[in-house]
């Protein structure tokens, strides 16, 4: 058993990137006879994004990537969030930023190299007293940070092998009292007991941060496998502008989704170009140890 996960953002329509990623995680759960739950991501603009939501799960279940109900909603959940920040501050373990963005960035280029690439350099740890005073009398709105207790933390991928990652003083409630997405995905697969966490390559980065902070929370670390993305013609991220990259688009386009499953799968080395099967029938043919490293390079106008 290795419950798995889905966790879109519904900040729009699924492309075939998310979708192909989608069919990974429920093959790493449904080969291994385990729950595929789903989870939307909808910690901004909560209510705006329902439809795209809808679209969402439309979308999985007419590629037949069926799912262990309920759905849960990160919106729904913020007690569970508050709960874990307030436990990190008992601990002694956070510290309030007010920080702008443009205030990292300098004082990340004054560092000249202090801080890692990308660290938050931890000035609102260093203030002095009277910068201190300054700040809260300016009335800007604070964040809370981890006060990290690593600067790196190493894990093994299942699909890129061993990864060693910076950790920082990550944010866990945003200034506007938001619990920041690294908190809120760490309590959540937790307590979803989620055990294999499967998802875009372009988080390969945030996961130690993550896997520090379920230590701190004495959450137990799920296994991830972080799936190479899809790029356009171009080597761009896949996007809207590349063409027809949605269902809805290749419906259009006169695709089945049938035939955008085939085209997912022959990506993946588990069908032959052309050829049709269903998700469940993929199940068997499933190996996690052949799944491809690199990204998948596809031009949509001739998929
Ligand atoms: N919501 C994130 C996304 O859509 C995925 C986060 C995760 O799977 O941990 O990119
Ligand atoms: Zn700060």
């Amino acid at each position: 058993m290795a419950d798995g996960r889905f966790a879109p953002s519904p900040t729009g329509e699924l492309h075939l990137g998310n979708l192909r990623t989608a069919l990974v995680a429920w093959l790493f759960a449904r080969s291994q006879r385990s729950r595929f739950l789903v989870r939307i991501e909808d910690l901004d603009d909560r209510v705006a994004n329902r439809r795209y939501e809808e679209g969402q799960l439309a979308d999985l279940a007419a590629t037949g990537l069926t799912w262990d109900p309920p759905v849960v909603r990160q919106s729904e959940r913020f007690d569970l969030y508050h709960d874990a920040i307030a436990t990190l501050a008992a601990a002694g373990l956070t510290y309030e930023c007010t920080c702008t963005r443009r205030e990292i960035r300098e004082a990340a280029s004054a560092s000249h190299g202090d801080a890692p690439e990308g660290a938050y350099p931890g000035t609102c740890l260093r203030l002095t007293a009277k910068e201190r005073a300054e700040r809260s009398a300016s009335g800007r709105p604070a964040a809370l940070r981890l006060r990290a207790q690593v600067e790196s933390e190493v894990f093994v991928d299942r699909i890129h092998g061993p990864y060693d990652g910076l950790v920082d003083d990550v944010v866990l409630r945003r200034n506007d009292g938001v619990p920041a997405y690294n908190l809120a995905v760490v309590v959540d697969d937790a307590a979803q007991r989620i055990e294999e966490v499967v998802r875009g390559d372009d988080l390969l980065s945030s996961t130690p941060r993550q896997l520090h902070l379920a230590d701190l929370l004495g959450l137990a670390r799920p296994a991830h496998a972080h799936v190479p993305l899809v790029l356009g013609p171009d080597g761009e991220r896949m996007a809207k502008r590349h063409g027809a990259v949605t269902l809805s688009d290749r419906r259009a386009a006169g695709d089945t989704p049938a035939q955008v499953l085939s085209a997912l799968a022959a990506s993946l080395g588990l069908v032959e170009p052309g050829e049709l099967r269903t998700a469940a029938e993929l199940v068997s043919r499933f190996d996690p140890t052949t799944l491809p490293t690199d990204p998948w390079l596809v031009d949509p106008g001739q998929l």
